[in-house]
């Protein structure tokens, strides 16, 4: 793998962060979190107040011919603040920045230097630039999750790409790992076994195991068999433009095909499909533990495709 962070990467982080947070341009809020049981999973729920002060912007329709109208709205990205500016990965191509409106510490963001859309599946580029990312611990003994909210119902609010890291709150089990845990197929696929999911989750959602030390071959192939399974459940559903929620970690990718944003007011995000959810209010939360996780990620993601294995060696 060509693209590498600094070995000094996670001081930066560390450090600057504080500093952001002294001079104000990082706007750090404390927020609580409360586990639901919903069946055989367990959700958690972080309630942070705010999540109703992030800026809101729609993103531009996927794939569209000219990205005018995305590129004609703010783009916070287009010039990063210095005092959430990281540092550089590739020759030209990435800069690493803080999120400036962080409810969890080391919230990072890797973005396209010039404009990208937020619309369009991940490169094979970014795909390496996200591994890059993910190698460094941000947080002691914590892992790290890469997310990217792909579309306009996938939970977005900039349309200039971005992948997001967040460290994963330790002894946590994401939908993905208990997926994993079940094993997986072998497939006569280019990658040698069927994507997975978890029977247990309510919407429809793809899981691949990554091996040790990946090429950039083995990362675009799983990204593909995946984007392929979210491409056929959107199209089941006639669902247009496409919208899907990607994860990764250093063990496993993650797509689940989207629908829309919200549900009965609750949005969710990539974290939510994985089992990190967030509440606005504890408000929210109270109907987020009436509605059930489970029945919140059905209407906002899509139906499990029936007999799906059997129909699609891919
Ligand atoms: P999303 O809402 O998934 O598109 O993610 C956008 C992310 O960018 C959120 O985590 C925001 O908090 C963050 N963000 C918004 N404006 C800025 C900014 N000016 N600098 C850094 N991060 C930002």
């Amino acid at each position: 793998m060509p693209l590498e962070l600094p070995d000094y990467f996670v001081d930066i982080l560390h450090k600057k962060f504080l500093e952001a947070i002294e001079v104000d341009s990082l706007k750090f809020t404390e927020s609580v979190t409360e586990d639901i049981q919903d069946g055989d999973l367990t959700y958690r729920v972080r309630i942070a107040p705010s999540l109703g002060l992030k800026p809101v912007q729609t993103a531009a329709p996927p794939f569209a011919s000219s990205d005018t109208t995305s590129k004609a709205k703010f783009d916070p990205f287009a010039n990063p603040e210095s005092s959430l500016f990281l540092c550089p990965l590739g020759v030209n191509e990435y800069y690493t920045i803080l999120n400036k409106f962080s409810i969890i510490p080391h919230h990072f963001l890797l973005i396209t230097k010039s404009f990208e859309s937020q619309n369009a599946p991940l490169s094979e580029e970014d795909l390496e630039a996200t591994w890059a990312c993910l190698q460094p611990t941000i947080d002691r003994g914590m892992r790290t999750l890469a997310f990217y909210n792909c579309g306009e119902a996938s939970g977005a609010s900039q349309s200039h790409r971005h992948v997001q890291f967040i460290p994963v709150p330790e002894q946590f089990k994401l939908l993905p790992d208990i997926a994993l845990s079940y094993g997986v197929q072998p497939s006569k696929n280019a990658i040698g076994v069927f994507p997975t999911y978890h029977p247990g989750a309510s919407f429809a959602h793809y899981v691949l195991p990554i091996p040790p030390n990946p090429t950039a071959d083995d990362l675009i192939m799983r990204f593909a068999t995946l984007l392929a399974r979210a491409l056929t459940v959107l199209r089941t559903h006639e669902q247009s433009p496409i919208s899907f929620n990607f994860a990764m970690t250093k063990e496993w990718m993650f797509i689940a095909p989207r629908r829309q944003e919200l549900y009965e007011g609750v949005s969710v995000n990539t974290t939510g499909m994985v089992g990190l959810m967030l509440a606005k209010s504890h408000e929210q939360l109270d109907l987020i533990k009436r509605l059930g996780p489970s029945k919140i990620l059905a209407n906002v993601g899509l139906p499990k495709a029936e007999g799906d294995e059997q129909h699609h060696d891919y």
